[in-house]
């Protein structure tokens, strides 16, 4: 699996986040903040107000994820690459996998590493989803 392999499945930033939404709710938005499943849909694309606490996220929220500027899909296909192969993966390796700078790829291998640390369990998911990323 490549790089490009990604971005045939996901084309899109959408596509990416359409794909964590599926994997972090199954069917519906939960709120980040407080659980609650009861929302309104923003016109804003994959955008919601909670009606419970008054807010209003994206899947995203409190995940590495949040607010990025590299692209999902570097994110995804790092997620593998770290996770399947934790003894090579340097940061010099990673930048060129990616095509980004080496420090970009030396803050992608530390975030993931704590996503470990902490069980995230979205990025589990990424990690073990094998129909997905066939590495
Ligand atoms: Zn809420």
């Amino acid at each position: 699996m490549t790089l490009e392999d990604i971005y045939n499945q996901f084309p899109t930033k959408t596509d990416c986040i359409n794909y964590l939404e599926k994997l972090r709710w199954v069917n519906k938005p939960i709120c980040p903040y407080c659980n609650s499943n009861n929302f309104t849909q923003l016109k804003e694309e994959n955008r919601y107000h909670c009606n419970t606490c008054n807010t209003s996220y994206s899947v995203t929220v409190e995940t590495m994820f949040h607010k990025t500027k590299i692209d999902l899909q570097k994110w995804f296909y790092s997620i593998h690459l770290i996770i399947n192969h934790p003894n090579i993966i340097t940061a010099r390796f990673l930048a060129k996998k990616i095509n980004t700078t080496k420090d970009t790829a030396w803050r992608i291998i530390k975030e993931v590493k704590n996503s470990l640390i902490k069980q995230d369990d979205l990025v589990n998911k990424i990690s073990k989803d094998e129909k997905r990323f066939n590495t």
